[in-house]
């Protein structure tokens, strides 16, 4: 998964010729930048390799979503439907919005069900924040004709599944808006980044504004000044859009061999019955950044990840037990430790995390270990890795 493994001097490049502009600011300084653009020329590069018309590079894929939301008109009071599955950030964009998380069941492709979506809905039901996690597709299809036909907006968090797809179209092309993150730990990187992408000419023109303090980007150095819209700052530095775009550039490469590692260790894993897998939509479209698998039950799933990080198959995370990704363990969130009252908190009735009750997600997380694909990996090291994989489940 995590393109810092494989920098070369490809990114080195990139960053050298801003350096030697002493341009990192990604907006006007014509002169000087000697033609240079890194976030412009990442933007459109990605933009082409997505399908989609417009993408703008933010600070973060959390900055992503809040431009996003914001964009979409999603603000004060507004609810918005989301994953209890998910990275914090998704949760804590909706509240820096000022709107209102409202967490809803998955399926077993992780992300949410949509013959669940019509439970959560209510007279303040704004968007639907659908989460690909792990590298690959929610049921993207019928989440988007649900959300056409009530008439919500629709926001995917496609962090963290860049170069993936649903039948040939790129994920975080179904919605209103896609956001993506080029964090340290992703698929590619920018050191710290993210893009918001659309087709819709008015959000694109708003995202850009919003990412940076509401200016119009008419004309040199970001126009005469002026401000259509209050915004806020979540630009992408020269420095950073360097290393993402010579990352995207390997993208193609970095699929393909996530692709025929996990293909190896999915075989292996397939021969013990008792073990089940994540269902993917179009197992074509799985960019393969990890091997997402089930076992029977919550104690078998807790062991099985335990006994393969310990027995030469690590990086295999049990999401239940962890407070990055699941509902279960965000104390922070079901106590509302905020350092400042939330808008959130303002809605009568105020939300109460605490109370949220997921039986079919819980069901499903408990029982769900994902096994991250690496791609340092040689071929003995995924041979290693299949003997281990044989010698933990055989037990
Ligand atoms: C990483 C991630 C984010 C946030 O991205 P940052 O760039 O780290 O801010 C949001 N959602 C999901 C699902 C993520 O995995």
């Amino acid at each position: 998964m995590p393109g810092f493994e494989i920098f070369g001097e490809e990114e080195r490049k990139e960053v050298q010729d801003v350096l030697d502009t002493g341009v990192l600011f990604r907006y006007g300084f014509d002169a000087a930048r000697k033609g240079r653009w890194k976030a412009r020329d990442f933007e459109n590069e990605l933009a082409v390799r997505l399908g989609t018309a417009h993408c703008h590079l933010c600070a973060s894929g959390t900055a992503a979503l809040h431009v996003a939301l914001a964009a979409c008109g999603i603000g004060a009071g507004d609810e918005v439907i989301l994953p209890p599955f998910t990275f914090v950030a998704t949760f804590e964009a909706i509240l820096t919005a000022g709107a209102v998380p409202v967490f809803a069941e998955i399926d077993e492709t992780l992300g949410l069900d949509p013959a669940m979506l019509e439970n959560y809905l209510t007279p303040r039901t704004k968007a639907v924040i659908v989460v690909h996690m792990c590298g690959a597709m929610a049921r993207i299809d019928e989440i988007a004709t649900f959300c056409q036909a009530k008439g919500l907006m629709l926001i995917e968090d496609t962090c963290q599944s860049v170069g993936a797809s649903f039948r040939g179209k790129a994920l975080g092309t179904f919605g209103h808006m896609g956001c993506f993150s080029f964090d340290p730990v992703k698929t590619i990187t920018c050191g710290e980044g993210g893009a918001v992408v659309t087709d819709d000419d008015r959000l694109y023109t708003l995202a850009h504004a919003y990412a940076d303090h509401g200016h119009d980007h008419i004309g040199n150095d970001r126009g005469a000044e002026s401000h259509p819209i209050i915004g806020y700052n979540y630009r992408i530095s020269e420095l950073n859009a360097a290393v993402g775009l010579a990352q995207l550039r390997k993208l193609d490469a970095i699929l393909t061999t996530q692709r025929t590692h996990k293909a190896a260790l999915k075989e292996a894993m397939a021969k013990f019955p008792r073990i089940g897998f994540r269902q993917l939509p179009d197992a074509q479209g799985d960019s393969a950044t990890f091997l997402t698998f089930m076992l029977p039950d919550e104690k078998s799933a807790r062991q099985a990840a335990r006994d393969l990080n310990a027995g030469g198959a690590d990086g295999c995370f049990y999401y239940y037990d962890n407070n990055w990704h699941y509902l279960r363990n965000w104390h922070h969130l079901k106590q509302m430790k905020s350092p400042a009252r939330l808008p959130a908190q303002l809605c009568d009735p105020c939300p109460d995390y605490s109370r949220v009750t997921l039986p079919r997600s819980d069901a499903i997380i408990a029982r769900t270990v994902a096994m991250q694909i690496k791609l340092g990996w040689r071929q003995t090291d995924v041979a290693q890795r299949i003997a281990a994989i044989q010698k933990v489940l055989s037990r």
